[in-house]
């Protein structure tokens, strides 16, 4: 579905912060990109939905396929047309809209409303804290509510793959537990393939199928999560000696 080919990202015209990445993401699947701070994962996501900061972040070799489509070619509103939506780190809601403003401004302006309506429905099934929230402004929401509210905004694009960066930032486990479960039921129930950026290994390991360790902006590992969990590099350096 996704396929990433030596993809390499410049920033400032001298820095290479991606060198020659390629991983790939079959349909439906759910896999996690781990790595420490600085090694390339957020990079990695603004590449492929197209929000490198203009004028600084440059994809300067490889390939981004989705779907077949070249995304390179593609400005990112059309990215997300075409099914794949990126989740920033920070959450990034508009803190002075209600969780259902939120909603509606993700949702595509030719939408229909009966469609609109039903894809609300399915959030609040998933997230049932953001209707019980509906009245508030969406900046006071607790963290964990608003990465639920920008999950959220999210599937309003009825995407293909969803990419998300560190949903863990800043929450308790008990959450992080809570959040990565409803990703995994989103997964399966509605068949959306997620691309999960972590710093958190042990608890993403959990949850996707497949990961990928990215170190100073090359892929060092990947394999499937339940081997990878038990090899001694990744217990030592990834999961904290657990
Ligand atoms: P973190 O979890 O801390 O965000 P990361 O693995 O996502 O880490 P990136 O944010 O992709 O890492 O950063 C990779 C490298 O690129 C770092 O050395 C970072 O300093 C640099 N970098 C990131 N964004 C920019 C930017 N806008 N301009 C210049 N350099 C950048």
């Amino acid at each position: 579905m996704l396929e990433l080919s030596n993809v390499e990202v410049v920033y400032d015209r001298v820095f290479l912060a991606i060198k020659g990445v390629s991983l790939r993401i079959g349909k439906g699947q759910m896999i996690a990109l781990l790595g420490g701070n600085g090694a390339g994962k957020s990079t990695t996501l603004k590449a492929v939905s197209g929000l490198l900061a203009p004028e600084r972040g440059l994809v300067t070799r490889g390939e981004i396929r989705f779907q077949g489509a070249d995304m390179l070619a593609l400005a990112p509103p059309a990215r997300v047309a075409s099914g794949l939506v990126h989740v920033l780190e920070g959450r990034r809601i508009f803190e002075h809209l209600t969780p259902e403003a939120n909603l509606l401004a993700a949702y595509p302006l030719r939408g229909s409303r009966k469609r609109y309506q039903e894809l609300r429905e399915r959030v609040l099934t998933y997230f049932p804290r953001l209707g019980e929230r509906a009245r508030t402004k969406a900046g006071y929401l607790s963290g964990g509510e608003q990465q639920m509210l920008a999950i959220g905004r999210a599937l309003m694009t009825e995407p293909e793959l969803i990419m998300l960066d560190e949903p863990s930032l800043g929450l308790s486990p008990l959450l992080v537990q809570e959040i990565f479960a409803i990703i995994g039921e989103i997964n399966r129930e509605q068949g959306v393939g997620v691309l999960l950026v972590e710093q958190n290994a042990a608890a993403a390991l959990e949850v996707v199928d497949h990961a990928y360790l990215l170190e100073n902006g090359q892929v060092v590992m990947s394999g499937e999560a339940a081997v990878l969990r038990e090899n001694p590099d990744v217990q030592e350096f990834y999961l904290g000696g657990a």
